[in-house]
């Protein structure tokens, strides 16, 4: 762990990911995994963003049926309803209330400059104002759990930055001595805060260079194969650090498996196609607990469905006690002035 403050007795954590397409390795290292640490040590908030899936205009089917992929394939890797709230973002409302009041504490432009919104832009669509409001939404899914530390790679800081300007913004308009909400900051671990894909680029969905976490063998081992590589001569040192293959390694292998694989690669005589095959079953056997854990959940569909639906209750009452006091803090409470 890299230059993160500890957490504080205060800290709740709390961050959500989007039920569009499967979960990649970048989704794993990037948030997962710290999803999973977390979750014993403070109370968290993990959740499945529906709402936001709607940016993108999935069709109904899609929508449902990725959402409760999504809950299964969290709970495979390890995600413990017993441990933190697993739950959809939809099935607590409240979050749209708390979205459109934080609308108001952000000038528009500072949305106009989110990544999301221009990065659409620039590719020549129009995005919605789904996409530009995005944004605000994501901080009030923090927030209405009070949530402070928010797991996410490198690609959401700025998100999280805005959240944590809306929170500021909050504290000063609408509290006079105790601070309402804590800034939240976003809890990124430095070694995986941009997991590379297969070319070498930033692992994403937008860029078709994913692995996915439960991808197929024959289309795990034509994705690898299919690899970019230098054209070093098979009796010649192959370079590791230029080398996607090799970082892919570097992030299945433990230390000494690494280590190994590097000083084949220095030493000469190895050559791509070998490295090839150790990363195919490196990435086969990293999951491979997990792998057996799905094809247990996906027979038993009651056991996700009653965890996610638990997740949520508890999620909304926390959801629900912010909400009577932001409507207080606010004024948005107009029978106490009828008293
Ligand atoms: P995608 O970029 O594939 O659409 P999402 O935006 O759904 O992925 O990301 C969900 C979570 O996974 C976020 O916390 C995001 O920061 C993290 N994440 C996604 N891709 C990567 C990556 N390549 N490296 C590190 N973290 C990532």
């Amino acid at each position: 762990m890299t230059n993160l403050k500890p957490l504080e007795p205060h800290d709740i954590i709390s961050s959500g990911i989007k039920p569009t397409g499967v979960l990649h390795y970048g989704n794993y290292f990037g948030a997962i995994r710290q999803y999973i640490n977390l979750q014993d040590t403070a109370e968290a908030f993990y959740f499945i963003v529906d709402y936001h899936a709607l940016t993108t205009l999935p069709t109904p089917d899609t929508l449902r049926v990725d959402t409760f992929r999504m809950a299964l394939d969290w709970m495979a890797l390890g995600l413990d309803p017993d441990k933190a709230s697993l739950f959809v973002q939809s099935d607590v409302p409240e979050v749209t209330e708390l979205a459109w009041i934080f609308s108001n504490l952000l000038p528009a432009g500072d949305l106009e400059r989110g990544v999301s919104f221009k990065d659409a832009k620039q590719r020549g669509d129009t995005p919605n104002a789904g996409l530009l409001n995005y944004p605000v939404l994501q901080a009030a899914d923090i927030l209405i759990y009070r949530g402070s530390v928010v797991p996410v790679g490198k690609d959401q800081t700025q998100n999280i930055e805005i959240a944590k300007r809306i929170a500021n913004r909050f504290n000063r308009r609408f509290t006079s001595d105790k601070p309402y909400f804590h800034p939240p900051r976003p809890w990124v671990i430095e070694e995986v805060a941009v997991v590379p894909g297969l070319d070498g680029q930033k692992m994403s969905k937008s860029y078709n260079n994913t692995i996915a976490i439960f991808e197929e063998p024959e289309v795990l081992r034509k994705k690898v194969m299919a690899i970019p590589t230098a054209s070093t001569p098979l009796s010649e040192p192959m370079d590791p650090d230029s080398d996607h293959v090799f970082s892919l390694i570097r992030l299945v292998g433990d230390e000494e498996t690494v280590s190994s694989i590097r000083d084949s690669y220095l030493r000469g005589g190895f050559g791509f196609r070998r490295a090839k095959e150790e990363l195919i079953n490196l990435l086969e056997s990293y999951f491979s607990d997990a792998r057996e854990r799905r094809d247990e959940l996906v027979a038993k569909p009651n056991v996700v469905r009653d965890a996610m639906v638990a997740g949520a209750e508890r999620a909304r009452v926390r959801a629900q006690e912010t909400m009577r006091d932001v409507r207080e803090l606010t004024g948005l409470n107009w029978k106490d002035a009828a008293r």
